[in-house]
């Protein structure tokens, strides 16, 4: 699957996104996807949007580790997952062309650091909406909701089958997620702490550790990518809206623009488009789009 970079229409203010399927390995040639147009937006002077418009580029983070939400294929130039198509559509309504848009890795540690000190303008990264997160920066949405669930090595799938297994065996997490938090608070896990999920799951297959937690939709692009031996088990045990981060918190506009501009894209179908191009291909059914949380 690749995400096909975007043309740009002769006529100013409407960035054109396209998304096409290509055959697995094969070349960009391949595919004949949906195309988008994003309107840009007008925005009120001195608003943050109106400087990104005017600036024309944004930073925003993302994961590079994380298959069909976001990752950054070694030898290309740009991520792909459905945090990207996100980033894309939100530059878009901005007026900035997806070969603008500043894509830096973000890890779940250093979100809330990487709003506050200006490394990122926004965050897309599997970052879940929770009122701690939200004293500190802002997000907006959520645009797609998960829950945390347990990988496995296949041999273990029947022994390892739910949360309340991970006090007894080796489990690895990430520093500064949910996931590391809710097993060691719900299920007495004490969890190997690292700084990715690509890195928890070297530790499961060179067999460190028996089990990796966070979020389904994380664990099943793993699995996608080692079918025959890895495996997602048991039910979702929490529940993980994903929302963009945003700073300071109390800019309101910036806020709304967001909300606004997530209900577009599931209104002119470039959601479901973008989800099915991404986390679909790692077996995710595209769900009913979420509702936003009201603004604060
Ligand atoms: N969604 C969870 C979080 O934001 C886990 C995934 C991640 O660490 O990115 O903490």
């Amino acid at each position: 699957m690749r995400f096909v970079r975007t043309k740009t229409l002769a006529t100013a203010g409407v960035v054109a996104l396209s998304m096409a399927l290509a055959a697995c390995g094969g070349d960009e040639s391949g595919g004949d996807g949906a195309e988008v147009e994003v309107e840009e937006g007008d925005f009120p002077e001195g608003s943050q949007m109106a400087e990104f418009q005017e600036a024309g580029e944004i930073t925003i983070g993302v994961k590079f580790d994380q298959p069909g939400i976001g990752f950054q294929q070694p030898g290309e130039d740009t991520p792909t997952g459905f945090d990207i198509e996100i980033g894309e559509y939100v530059a878009g309504k901005l007026g900035i062309e997806p070969e603008n848009i500043g894509w830096r890795e973000t890890v779940s540690d250093n979100r809330e650091p990487f709003l506050e000190n200006g490394t990122v303008d926004l965050v897309i990264a599997s970052y879940t909406i929770n009122e701690e997160r939200r004293a500190i920066v802002g997000q907006a949405g959520p645009y797609y909701t998960t829950g945390q669930q347990i990988l496995v090595r296949e041999e273990d799938a029947e022994t390892i089958d739910g949360p309340d297994k991970l006090s007894e065996v080796s489990v690895c997490s990430v520093t500064g997620s949910t996931s590391l938090e809710n097993v060691v608070r719900d299920y007495g896990a004490e969890p190997a702490p690292f700084d990715t999920y690509s890195a928890c799951v070297r530790q499961l297959q060179n067999e460190t550790v028996d089990a990796v937690t966070t979020d389904g939709a994380i664990l099943l692009g793993y699995a996608a990518q080692d079918p025959d031996n890895l495996e997602v088990v048991g039910e979702e045990f929490s529940e993980e809206p994903y929302g963009i981060g945003y700073y300071p918190n109390d800019d309101t506009e910036m806020c709304e623009f967001l909300n606004e501009t997530i209900q577009q894209s599931i209104d002119d179908g470039y959601w479901a488009e973008g989800f099915e191009a991404t986390l679909g291909q790692s077996g995710i059914e595209t769900p009913d789009p979420p509702e936003q949380d009201p603004c604060p």
